[in-house]
């Protein structure tokens, strides 16, 4: 089963993806890190892009499709998570006709739900790693590193994302309200959406999201037994 992840900023999809990409095999594509990592190459695309993520808006739909498509490409027949894309109902639709196109049906979309204060508490604690991407949080001591400032995973360090602000962080959650929480009801018009709560602890909510997999794959043999 594939997994599509929704949520504001800041509720946790980077953290339960890499769970599930390190414990289930998952290949874990991240449209945020994508771009995280055109802006680290110094080109002249990823300072436009570096703009327009720390004014805390979306990047064009364009440019943000074809780095998905590309991935999902690569990704062929694995199972897959979907972290930050579709982020407005014009990439649901687009996902839509992508995964028509690729034969995919089976997949859910999961929503993280969680409040702007907590999110807003997470979003200013969080420091990630500048080599692979772990992400980390001082204000939470389950999610802190073992040793400050230094990543657990690759000993690299530890930075904050420029986009991590608090007037940013303000005017991001705004856009997800605004653009992204429409794509829910996208997905529980098509029966896709299932919602998880996001406030609780990140092995909690890894444990519902097992819980999810699970269910679905003893749905599927029961169905499969019954059509043999
Ligand atoms: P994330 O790491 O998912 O929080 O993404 C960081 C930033 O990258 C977002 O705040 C957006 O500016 C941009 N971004 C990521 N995914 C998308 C997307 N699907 N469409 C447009 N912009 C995106």
């Amino acid at each position: 089963m594939n997994i599509i992840f929704i949520a504001p900023p800041a509720a946790g999809k980077g953290t339960v993806s890499s769970l599930l990409a390190t414990n289930y095999g998952y290949e874990h594509i991240s449209t945020g890190e994508l771009l995280r990592k055109e802006i680290n190459s110094g080109s002249e695309l990823g300072q436009e892009v570096k703009e327009i993520i720390d004014k805390g808006e979306l990047v064009g739909d364009e440019l943000i499709t074809k780095m998905l498509t590309k991935e999902l490409t690569r990704v062929a027949n694995a199972k897959f998570i979907l972290d930050g894309y579709p982020r407005n109902v014009a990439q649901a639709e687009t996902l839509n006709q992508i995964f028509n196109n690729l034969g995919i049906t089976d997949y859910l979309a999961i929503y993280l739900a969680i409040d702007e204060d907590l999110a807003t508490k997470r979003a200013l604690g969080r420091i990630i790693c500048s080599k692979c991407g772990s992400t980390y949080n001082k204000y939470f001591t389950e999610l802190s590193p073992k040793k400050e400032g230094i990543c657990d995973k690759c000993g690299e360090k530890l930075v904050t994302r420029s986009e991590d602000n608090e007037s940013t962080f303000k005017v991001r959650y705004q856009t997800y309200l605004q653009q992204t929480a429409p794509v829910l009801d996208y997905y529980q018009k098509i029966n896709k959406l299932v919602t998880i709560d996001s406030s609780r602890e990140s092995d909690e909510v890894f444990n519902s999201i097992k819980e999810i997999i699970g269910v679905s794959k003893w749905l599927q043999s029961k169905i499969l037994k019954k059509s043999n």
